[in-house]
């Protein structure tokens, strides 16, 4: 007797050659339901990154803050409700250390790094936001420049932003739900970031985006699988999408969200081997991770943090990550041997 694939499987075996539907991607987000569905997944994601982009993986270094946030109220999730001195005067580096950050991460070999900023809001926002451009972009020929501090610029700007050399620009949205959105960035709007977005793509900058799974969602709450299927595939009109990034809501302690429950690793995981279904070639970060790895990825963000002293983000929970002073009071987090540990464990090569 013959009996018919489940049409799960079936949008996998064809995932293996062509990118998958809106629909489709809706079907896997629904299906993969346990361990044995989770490994297929991974399978097949892990396989379609081996033949797009190989076993490769990619490293983008951190350097923040370059610009406080002056958004009121802060979004409900943000880590300035944990820590008051984040994103204030006291987080921005100065234009000297910012130089030697750059050339810092130049000299450990990097190709890329995202400068991470809050959201400066008006005119000073816009000239603070160039000026600090113009200096890591003359700081090194080598390192992309990524910029990542909201819409601290008009979307207007991006054409400023190419003439000044930057590579990228990261304007995240985390939600694609405006519900969602004015109710955890009260201060802010999606459509301005949408518009950001648009105008970076026209300007043939590169684009890269974070959606977040788990935000906004009560404890009792069914999973949103379509608002992450049409955050997903908002992207697909974008020729210059070169990032996916996908993250689990982290309820930061002091903050209006620290009840909510965090963001689920498993569907966090789904969520990246389904997006290398839809986007074969685009970067995926989560390649520090195992799992990030299996599910597809091929991307490792804050490589080498550098940041004021008090900052010294993107220490490891398990390892005593070296914090190294560089200026001032400027560190950098040696992480290297942490997050591409696995990765390199693995098989893969990693770019440095
Ligand atoms: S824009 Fe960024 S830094 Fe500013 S409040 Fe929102 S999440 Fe925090």
């Amino acid at each position: 007797m013959k009996h018919s694939m489940p049409y799960y499987v079936s949008i996998l075996k064809k995932a293996l050659k062509d990118p998958i539907s809106k629909s489709e991607a809706l079907t896997l987000f629904k299906k993969i339901q346990s361990y044995d569905k989770l490994l297929e997944l991974f399978k097949v994601a892990g396989k379609v990154r081996d033949d797009e982009v190989g076993r490769k993986i990619k490293l983008m270094g951190f350097i923040a803050s370059i610009t406080p946030c002056t958004v009121d109220p802060p979004c409900r999730y943000c880590f300035r409700w944990s820590n008051s001195k984040l994103f204030t005067s006291d987080d921005v580096l100065s234009d000297e250390e910012l130089e030697v950050a750059v050339k810092t991460l130049e000299a450990k070999g990097l190709k890329r790094a995202e400068l991470g900023g809050g959201t400066y809001l008006g005119e000073e926002g816009r000239k603070a936001t160039f000026h600090k451009l113009t200096i890591a972009c003359k700081a090194s020929g080598k390192v992309g420049i990524w910029i990542n501090n909201g819409p601290s610029f008009r979307p207007e700007d991006v054409y400023k932003l190419k003439e000044i050399g930057v590579e990228g620009v990261a304007c995240n949205f985390e939600t694609i739900s405006e519900e969602k959105y004015r109710k955890l960035r009260p201060g802010l709007s999606l459509e301005v970031r949408k518009k950001i977005v648009e105008e970076t793509d026209r300007a043939g900058l590169d684009i890269d985006n974070t959606l977040m799974i788990g935000l906004g969602e009560g404890w009792d709450e069914q999973h949103p699988y379509d608002e992450w299927v049409d955050f997903l595939f908002y992207f697909s009109k974008f020729r210059n999408l070169r990032i996916m990034e996908i993250h689990p809501f982290r309820p930061i302690r002091n903050s209006p969200c620290q009840n909510m429950p965090p963001g689920s690793e498993f569907e966090t995981v789904k969520a990246i081997a389904i997006a290398r279904l839809i986007y074969r070639r685009v970067d995926i970060s989560g390649a520090q991770s195992i799992l990030g790895l299996l599910a597809g990825a091929n991307l490792i963000m804050h490589v080498y943090p550098i940041t004021k002293s008090f900052r010294a983000w993107g220490r490891h929970p398990l390892y005593h990550s070296r914090v190294e002073k560089l200026h001032k009071d400027l560190v950098i987090v040696n992480n290297l041997f942490e997050v591409t540990r696995n990765a390199r464990e693995m098989g893969f090569e990693v770019e440095l």
